[in-house]
């Protein structure tokens, strides 16, 4: 089983010519409303590769609420311990995309600033089995942190992709196994340990983890991703395919990764799964559109 603890948004992506200017206003070509959220994401491509899951947070008493949840309720996400605020609405990312590909991204949190460390505890204690217990960087931090303890006290095995960074407290960093982490995620929180940023991944990789991190997994874009723990590194390299749209691919690579790890494989087994399941989502449009099934075939 996993229970992944996290943020539920709906996605409001706008085609532009250009990005605006502060001051300006410009029609966009097009645009649509689609589900995302970190947490939501992982959660649905987790079980998109086999396993049972359960998406904690909350969304507003809204019509976005129904378009954050549709894919993961169809796809038999366990929504049970999902809060319905009337105090906020959905969070709602805006995205603007230029014709050249660059994009800007601004998130309204909304209801996922709402999950708090009782909710989160709660939803941990009620775990009878031992469970994977997955977790992301967009809810307020101090219910992160409860959650990393709890869940780590209760003998859980815990997940944290800390995106986006911030500060987090050391002790939360020692429990988690792994740390998933991009390259620029990696750099701060090498930077937050005071630790040299070298400039080979594996290098990075094998610097966190030996700071008392009990295994670090670097994911590197199409160059795969780096395993990393006190025994050293293992660079685990991406199956080469073209890539139409890298939209939530590190969360295809997380749900395929805890899929694995909740199904027994070892670290380094269950990378090599991720990797591919991360390869697949970017021969695709979107994030939640892109991710495969277990019927799928993997690049
Ligand atoms: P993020 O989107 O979080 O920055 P990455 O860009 O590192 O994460 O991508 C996560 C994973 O998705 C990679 O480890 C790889 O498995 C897969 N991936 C991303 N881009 C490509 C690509 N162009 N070709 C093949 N796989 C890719």
């Amino acid at each position: 089983h996993v229970t992944v603890i996290g943020s539920i948004n709906v996605d409001l992506f706008a085609q532009v010519p250009h990005h605006p200017r502060p001051g300006e206003t410009i029609l966009g070509d097009s645009g649509q409303r689609a589900p995302g959220g970190k947490g939501a994401n992982q959660a649905l491509a987790a079980r998109g590769q086999g396993a049972e899951v359960a998406l904690v947070g909350a969304v507003g008493s809204d019509s976005d609420a129904a378009i954050a949840t549709e894919r993961l309720r169809t796809a038999g996400v366990d929504l049970e311990e999902l809060r319905v605020t009337t105090e906020a609405p959905t969070g709602l990312a805006a995205v603007t995309v230029s014709a050249d590909g660059e994009n800007t991204i601004v998130v309204l949190p909304g209801a996922n600033a709402s999950v708090t460390p009782e909710d989160v505890r709660s939803a941990v204690v009620r775990a009878a089995e031992q469970r994977i217990v997955l977790l992301q960087g967009e809810l307020p931090r101090e219910t992160t942190e409860a959650a990393v303890r709890r869940a780590g006290s209760d003998g859980h095995r815990v997940v944290l992709n800390l995106a986006p960074w911030g500060e987090i407290a050391p002790d939360v960093l020692r429990t988690v196994d792994p740390l998933v982490l991009n390259e620029h995620e990696a750099a701060a929180v090498a930077t937050a340990l005071a630790l040299e940023i070298p400039e080979e991944p594996a290098e990075l990789a094998t610097a966190l983890a030996s700071s008392g991190i009990r295994s670090v997994v670097l994911t590197l874009g199409p160059r795969g991703a780096v395993v990393a723990d006190e025994s050293g590194a293992r660079a685990v390299p991406a199956p080469s395919v073209s890539a139409v749209d890298t939209t939530g691919a590190g969360d295809a690579f997380i749900g395929g990764l805890v899929a694995r790890l909740a199904a027994g494989d070892d670290l380094l087994t269950a990378t090599s799964h991720a990797v591919r399941v991360g390869a697949y989502s970017v021969r695709h449009p979107g994030a939640q559109p892109s991710y495969p099934t277990t019927e799928d075939e993997l690049p």
